[in-house]
């Protein structure tokens, strides 16, 4: 039996009626750009995240691009952030003009270090972005008492619907940052049937901001107070993105069994870690990501056995070629290094029938000869 790393086909089949229905009004209303199911997951974005506002965009990457021109981040300007996360993170920040600062991250949640990017902090810093990465929320809190003044955006691609607890009670996943982002990539967990993103602020002149720079830096036609670009949210998608958010919960929740499901089955298998979720987080595990040495002949075992896996991801941002010119050498970020070389992301999606949970687990156990 063959386990994909994602089976998009699966979830798909369970809704389709009512997300082709979705989709068929915007097409039979031949109303393709912004309206009303823009408008309506702006709306429903923004309550999920406990957020005032909420600016649908093309995609994740223009998000953390607009949420930084927004916040006046340009030319020669810093921001620290993490080096392990997808490329766009950093893209973003290159992108604007401005240089990425990368300080280690934990070697138990993968996320920043608070304390790392305190020591980071200097006079050119504009901006810290944080990454809710594999679906956990970065610690917010603690990255807000090191801020400072200095603005948090929280990239939360992964992370839609995840929460944290923090002295005040739960927060959501983009509600306490400065600016918090979101992708509605198809193998996020809310996805959508191309690209998506959205950006969800509490600040009003922000919030005012991001809307202009999503179209070409005006908010009456033809009249343009700053250059900005074309990133709109597809009204096709939000409606698509529309019919699926009602799902999110559950699948969500279905993501947290089948990870409780790994962590048992894995516990007596020494040489696998598995995933540490802070005990302030609620994760929607966007991945299952083991530590494990060997990690690239697990990798070419589990395969062998039909089962799906993934690197994220293989070589940290400071190492990457096109980031050469910032001069980081390796060594400067060790954990980050070492996760590199040690994680593998196992399939998790909520669809995952117990036979395939089974056979996974066993595929490891067996590599491991236990
Ligand atoms: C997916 C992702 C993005 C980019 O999102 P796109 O919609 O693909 O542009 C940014 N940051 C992180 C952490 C992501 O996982």
């Amino acid at each position: 039996m063959a386990v994909p790393l994602l089976d998009l086909k699966a979830q798909h089949a369970t809704i389709r009626d009512e997300v082709v229905a979705a989709a068929m009004a915007v097409i039979d209303a031949q109303a393709f750009i912004l309206g009303d199911p823009v408008g309506e997951l702006e709306c429903d974005v923004a309550g999920l995240s406990n957020t005032r506002y909420a600016v649908g965009c093309a995609n994740g990457t223009d998000a953390l691009l607009l949420a930084l021109r927004a916040l006046g981040v340009g030319r020669d300007d810093e921001v620290v952030t993490t080096p392990f996360t997808f490329f766009a993170t950093a893209g973003a920040v290159h992108n604007v003009g401005a240089r990425p600062v990368f300080v280690d991250i934990s070697p138990t949640t993968f996320n920043i270090n608070a304390e790392a990017v305190g020591a980071a902090l200097n006079s050119n810093t504009k901006a810290i972005i944080a990454v809710d990465l594999f679906g956990q929320m970065a610690p917010i809190e603690e990255l807000s008492r090191v801020a400072g003044a200095v603005p948090i955006i929280e990239d939360a691609a992964q992370s839609i619907g995840a929460r944290r607890r923090v002295d005040s009670g739960w927060v959501m996943a983009g509600e306490a940052a400065t600016i918090g982002t979101f992708s509605f990539f198809p193998s996020k967990n809310l996805g959508g049937w191309g690209d998506g993103g959205m950006v969800v602020t509490q600040d009003e002149a922000l919030f005012d901001a991001v809307a202009k720079l999503r179209t070409h830096g005006s908010r009456r036609t033809y009249y343009h107070e700053m250059v900005g670009y074309n990133s709109r949210l597809d009204a096709l998608q939000a409606a698509v993105l529309n019919a699926k958010l009602p799902h999110l919960a559950g699948w969500s929740a279905r993501r947290r069994e089948n990870a409780a499901y790994y962590d048992a089955a894995l516990a007596g298998v020494s040489e696998v870690i598995t995933p540490v979720i802070d005990p302030r987080n609620e994760s929607i595990f966007n991945q299952y990501t083991i530590r494990v040495p060997r990690r690239d002949e697990l990798q070419a075992h589990l395969k062998a056995a039909g089962i799906g896996t993934s690197v994220y991801y293989p070589l940290p941002l400071h190492l990457q070629p096109c980031f050469a010119y910032l001069g980081y050498q390796e060594g400067q970020c060790p954990e980050a290094e070492r996760a590199a070389q040690e994680v593998l992301s196992l399939p998790i999606y909520p669809e995952l029938t117990r036979a395939q949970l089974e056979e996974v687990v066993s595929a490891v156990r067996d590599f491991f000869g236990r």
